[in-house]
């Protein structure tokens, strides 16, 4: 017996499924060990004004990051900035909402914008995205850690 499964949009797992736009689900950014639920951050930064982000450390950022070319093409047009944490210690300004955004901008040579959390709201963020004295033990690495050439790229405000 075929078993149903949910369809999605384009035949692309990142667009939403047929029939469940309107459901809402939580999201996540996965970032080596850390994770961070985009939910939780779009309300962080509820009240931010967005930043323009420099198109060089974009670049080198969306290098890294996984971006699914294809879904690039399905975004809808009008999307609202992107979000950006902030580590401590200058461990880097990851993009965790908005990364296939920010490439259609790149090809597209456009300007990406984000709302930018400060590190007491990354901290709190990935405090409620995971188990607490998890996130509090990758911060704490971070926070002693010397900010290094072949660190992970890193996003950055202007
Ligand atoms: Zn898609």
């Amino acid at each position: 017996m075929r078993s149903l499964q949910s369809r999605h949009h384009n035949n692309c797992p990142r667009c939403p499924v047929v029939g469940a736009e309107e459901i809402p689900v939580d999201e996540f950014y996965e970032l080596l060990s850390l994770r961070f639920n985009v939910r939780i951050a779009r309300e962080l930064c509820r009240g931010h004004a967005p930043n323009l982000v420099n198109r060089r450390p974009l670049e080198s950022w969306i290098e890294h990051a996984r971006i699914d070319w294809e879904h690039v093409d399905h975004l809808p047009i009008a999307l609202g900035p992107g979000i950006m944490a902030t580590f401590p210690s200058g461990c880097g300004m990851p993009v965790i909402d908005g990364n296939h955004r920010a490439a259609r901008a790149l090809r597209k040579r456009h300007e990406f914008f984000a709302f930018v959390l400060d590190e007491s709201e990354t901290l709190e963020l990935m405090r409620r995205s995971m188990v607490r004295s998890i996130a509090d033990y990758y911060w704490e690495r971070m926070l002693h850690s010397q900010p290094h050439p072949d660190d992970v790229s890193q996003g950055e405000k202007s």
